[in-house]
């Protein structure tokens, strides 16, 4: 009896790893882009072993252990997964999950579009590896989303989640259900503080602080609040992540001790002190350049061919609720125009600041806001390295700031690099990336030591 028992136990720890890692095998004759900016590593070997990168070189040099299967690909190329740090599981890609956008709940109620949300995670996890992302940072969700986090480690089928939880934020946009809260509400420093304790004590993977404002006056009004944040969320050996557009705010974020800022300053030029404030406090800013396309597109009743493109890359069911986008009744032309307009100037504002704090050696990283309207989760990070690029980023830059620096970002030394001991996360192109576009076609992508060829992970 006790000898079948532990018999019976072996089994099944046996099973279990398997099912985790897959047998080694040795990625052979590619060339490896290695994502820290170190050079590239031509006609290479990358022995991948329970999980992880176990050996990585010239071929010359890099024995493949004997027994171990090899995968021919001379001539593609190797990077590590992509990793965007800046994703909402709780929001759909489309109006219904931003009902205060366009208001669809009538006939989209905005409670079963979260039911469906929280009950189906995989048609986001399976649409990120199959673009080629391997890691998301979900910068503010419902209290669910903080159960993506353990559940994801080790899945082969679903990126890492690093996940904040609710977000604290200083204007209330209504999307909260009668049961669940997606943002709480800070009025005085006492009670920040709580809020982020409660937080850590849920799970919170860091701290979101949803900096809006309408008035410079209220800038004043939430500094000490925001400070008090930082400094318990320090305490807490939580990162900080900042929601802030403008100058003013973002450097009260920066004070706080953000790690990350998940959006542009768009109102003005970054100046010297704030540029300095984010090197010293080692601040990494997501420039997300293309989530406002999205809404453009939600406002004009009219899909872009790029959002078109990628429908047959997301679960079905998103491909449906998008494709309603040009039922959607058309704002007035001229308000249209106006906010094109507004669009392109803040452009320029937006790619001259990426520009100086990259000069600077402030880490640029790679984020989309995926989830909001007609920025979909996955495929939306081709168009925004694209925009990287053309805001002034040299595709090296690029690459680091989608795999290496966005893995800091989150607090992950493991991930983001082809390096011995890093967790085994890559993408195999056909193309060299030293065009970005050649990250739209990704051939195998491999999460957690198993390689998927790109056709199998289709969400479906
Ligand atoms: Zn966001």
């Amino acid at each position: 009896m006790p000898t079948f028992a532990v018999r019976t136990l072996a089994i099944a720890l046996w099973s279990a790893a398997s099912l985790a890692a897959q047998e080694p095998f040795a990625l052979v004759g590619a060339t490896v882009h290695p994502g820290d900016g170190s050079p590239a590593i031509a006609d290479a070997v990358v022995v991948v072993r329970d999980g992880t990168i176990a050996a990585v070189g010239p071929r010359a040099s890099t024995k493949v252990p004997d027994g171990v299967r090899t995968v021919d690909l001379a001539g593609q190329h190797v990077t590590p997964g992509l990793i965007d740090t800046h994703v909402h599981y709780s929001q759909t890609g489309w109006a219904d999950g931003r009902p205060d956008a366009v208001n669809v709940r009538e006939q989209f109620p905005y409670e079963q579009a979260m039911a469906d949300n929280r009950a189906h995670p995989e048609r986001f996890h399976r649409a990120f590896l199959h673009a080629g992302v391997t890691a998301v940072f979900d910068v503010g969700g419902y209290p669910w989303t903080l159960g993506l986090q353990a559940a994801t480690a080790k899945d082969p089928l679903a990126p890492h989640v690093l996940a904040t939880g609710p977000l604290l934020a200083t204007f209330d946009p209504k999307l909260s259900l009668p049961d669940a809260r997606q943002f709480d509400f800070p009025q005085d420093e006492a009670a920040a503080r709580a809020m982020v304790q409660a937080h850590k004590k849920a799970g919170s993977g860091a701290i979101k602080f949803w900096f809006v404002t309408q008035a410079d006056d209220e800038v004043a009004k939430w500094t000490p609040v925001l400070l008090a944040i930082g400094d318990e969320a320090k305490r807490a050996g939580l990162p900080l992540v900042v929601h802030a557009t403008t100058l003013a705010t973002a450097k009260v974020a920066v004070a706080a001790g953000a790690r990350l800022l998940v959006h542009s300053v768009e109102d003005v030029a970054v100046d010297e002190p704030f540029v300095a404030a984010c090197k010293q406090a080692g601040t990494f800013y997501c420039p997300t350049l293309t989530v406002y396309a999205g809404y453009a597109q939600l406002y004009a009743g009219k899909l872009s061919d790029e959002v078109k493109a990628q429908l047959d890359a997301v679960h079905p069911t998103v491909k449906e609720r998008a494709l309603r986008t040009e039922q959607l009744p058309r704002r007035n032309p001229r308000i249209l125009e106006a906010m094109a307009k507004h669009l392109e100037l803040q452009g320029d504002v937006v790619a001259q600041n990426v520009k100086a704090l990259l000069a600077a050696g402030v880490p640029i990283v790679l984020g989309t806001d995926a989830g909001n309207p007609l920025t979909l989760h996955g495929p939306s990070v081709f168009a925004e390295m694209e925009a990287m690029a053309k805001a002034g980023m040299t595709p090296a830059q690029v690459l680091k700031a989608a795999t290496h620096d966005a893995a800091r970002a989150m607090g992950r030394s493991d991930l983001g690099r082809v390096a011995v001991g890093s967790v085994a996360d890559l993408v195999v192109l056909g193309d060299d990336p030293s065009d970005v576009k050649a990250f739209r076609s990704p051939k195998f992508v491999v999460r957690a030591g198993v390689m998927h060829e790109r056709a199998a992970l289709l969400p479906k």
